[in-house]
């Protein structure tokens, strides 16, 4: 590439390179910079893209979030068939986008109770979901643990492959022109009070009109940006594990709490099944945890016994992007040129569509989009500092462990 670009998108997650891919196809010359373009292979830390399970889940997710932010889910789902379709279209490879929907299973009766509750609240909100009873649940996934009480069906939360997904905008964004770069980018550049470019740890400089920063987790440890522009967000660790299982075992993605626990199970159609997850406040040390993965199984193989006879194959550790409020911070930010698009914590598979059409929106026309409106960067009061090695390292002393995460299988 010859000159500067007109955009330098600050990381090549899903959400970064999604940016990347619609900004070019607005028009505009782009730059996408990330250390970690080789790390699945390296052993280095990746993105969350390459650890999360795929979910897109705005019905079982939804007794975590704001009403906001289920039509910031709903949207982005209902975005997904088009985006699966336009992506393999440019690429020709294909992203695991399967409509499979969810099967979610009560462990006891109190659980049952709180899935009835759920389902109740969703209904109040318009979003459709069925209650399983035991039988039915048997005959929707007959692998299941016998004895489960019943459980809630939502039709509508699907998944896709996140690493194929990944994959496809790489080449997605670079055939259309993206320029992707290896690096690291240490600092953006503030030139007469608006954003010009950033700087790379190995020396080089590169200026563009817009910056947007979507460098998930480590978005907030960017230097040159003044407190009240950095978004304050902070490390979420994940653990997923990764078995091999004949590809018939499982025909929804399945969503459980057992003993309090929360577990899910999302089975690709080459017969990987991915369980997950583990939350952690662990800082950024990814280190994968034996309680956590230990905790995984024995959930798993509680709510589908066979899975203790089939072939163990991965651990995967990353940090989710987490916000003081768990909803994504989306937006034009106090200093002219800089966007945000990071926070997804959970969500961020799900919402790689919505965000890459929206913050393109946002460069090219300088409009937010009404459903970014309760998004904006600027709804947090106190400026925030870097975090550093040095607190990341203090949290990671004192890691903690929760299981969380959870949720949904036709091709479309
Ligand atoms: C265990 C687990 C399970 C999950 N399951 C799901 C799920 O089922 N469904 C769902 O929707 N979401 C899920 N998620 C959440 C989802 O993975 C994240 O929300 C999403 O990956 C965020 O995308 P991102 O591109 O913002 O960040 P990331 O995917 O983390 O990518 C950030 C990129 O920025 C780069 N970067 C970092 N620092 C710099 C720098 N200084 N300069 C340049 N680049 C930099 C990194 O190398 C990385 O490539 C899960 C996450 C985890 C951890």
């Amino acid at each position: 590439m010859t000159g500067n670009p007109d955009v330098i998108v600050i990381g090549a997650g899903v959400i970064g390179l999604s940016v990347a891919w619609r900004c070019t196809q607005r028009g505009l010359v782009v730059t996408v910079v990330d250390p970690a373009l080789d790390a699945p292979d390296s052993g280095r830390a990746v993105g969350a893209w390459h650890t999360a399970a795929g979910m897109l889940a705005p019905v079982t997710e939804l007794h975590y979030e704001g009403r906001e932010l289920l039509a910031l889910n709903v949207d982005s789902a209902a975005r997904y068939p088009d985006f699966a379709a336009e992506l393999a279209e440019a690429t020709g490879l294909d992203v695991g986008y399967r409509r499979c929907g969810t099967v979610q299973v009560a462990w006891d009766a109190a659980d049952l109770a709180d899935l009835r509750a759920l389902h109740a609240f969703q209904a109040s909100l318009g979003v459709t979901s069925e209650l399983l009873t035991s039988r039915d649940l048997r005959k929707l996934s007959p692998t299941l643990a016998a004895g489960l009480p019943g459980g809630l069906w939502a039709a509508d939360d699907h998944q896709v492959d996140n690493r194929l997904l990944h994959a496809a905008l790489l080449v997605a964004a670079r055939r259309a022109g993206v320029d992707v770069r290896q690096g690291h980018v240490a600092s953006v550049d503030v030139r007469s009070g608006r954003a010009a470019g950033v700087r790379i740890d190995d020396g080089a400089s590169v200026s563009a009109a817009h910056i947007v920063l979507a460098a998930g987790a480590w978005s907030r440890d960017i230097g040159g940006l003044p407190d009240d522009v950095r978004p304050p967000v902070r490390p979420v660790k994940g653990q997923t594990i990764r078995l091999t299982a004949p590809p018939d075992l499982l025909p929804h993605v399945v969503r459980g709490s057992v003993k309090g626990h929360p577990v899910y199970l999302v089975p690709r159609t080459n017969g990987e099944v991915v369980v997950g997850a583990s939350s952690e406040e662990a800082g950024f040390d990814i280190r994968a945890r034996t309680g956590a993965v230990y905790e995984l199984l024995r959930d798993a193989t509680a709510l589908v016994p066979e899975l203790s006879e089939v072939t163990f194959a991965e651990v995967s550790t990353s940090v989710r992007p987490g916000s003081p409020d768990n909803a994504p911070i989306i937006g034009p930010t106090r200093l002219d040129g800089f966007v945000v698009a990071t926070g997804h914590y959970r969500n961020g598979i799900l919402l790689t569509p919505v965000t890459g059409d929206e913050v393109a929106t946002i460069v090219a026309d300088g409009k937010v989009p009404d459903i970014l409106a309760a998004f904006s960067p600027d709804r947090f009061g106190a400026p925030v500092a870097a975090t550093g090695a040095a607190s990341a390292a203090a949290a990671a002393a004192t890691n903690s462990s929760t299981p969380i995460e959870a949720s949904p299988c036709t091709s479309p």
